[in-house]
């Protein structure tokens, strides 16, 4: 079968950005399965894969809108020091849980540290970033309807 809306695939994956550097690999792993259709993968790299085989072989680049998004200044924010007072071994490129006004749990990225204030920025560390995806398509089967319902693969 081909890769369609519904389909489960198992893919192993190399990914690196702009300046060649590897960021993510499943080289050493089990293949990667995702639910084809669901927003399990990036929207780019999902739409690219669309009626693929078992065994292709592909090279997908996917520029950041269809990506992680671009970088967005108003998720970089200035905070008092003494706000992370708690937080031990305080140092750039630490990534720690903050909170929404609604309670929901975000991720965020020190990016600077000064005498009063610490810089920490929400967006998503490949935000602003063009993926380039070698991509091998290992298997693909029908998604049992329990997948389909919960919208990833079991
Ligand atoms: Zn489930």
């Amino acid at each position: 079968m081909k890769i369609e809306k519904d389909a489960v695939v198992s893919m192993h994956y190399t990914l690196k950005n702009d300046a060649g550097d590897v960021i993510d690999s499943s080289e050493g792993k089990e293949p990667l399965p995702f639910l084809q259709g669901h927003g399990n993968i990036i929207p780019g790299l999902e739409s690219a894969l669309e009626g693929s085989k078992a065994g292709d072989k592909l090279d997908v680049t996917v520029e950041p809108e269809e990506g992680y998004g671009l970088r967005l200044q108003k998720a970089i924010q200035e905070i008092p020091r003494t706000a992370l007072q708690d937080v031990e071994d305080l140092a750039l490129g630490m990534q720690l849980q903050s909170q929404d006004k609604d309670g929901n749990a975000f991720i965020v990225t020190v990016a600077k540290i000064e005498d009063e204030t610490i810089t920490v920025d929400a967006n998503h560390p490949l935000a602003g970033e063009t993926l380039h995806f070698a991509v091998t398509i290992e298997s693909i089967r029908k998604a049992e309807a329990v997948e389909i319902d919960h919208g990833h693969v079991h």
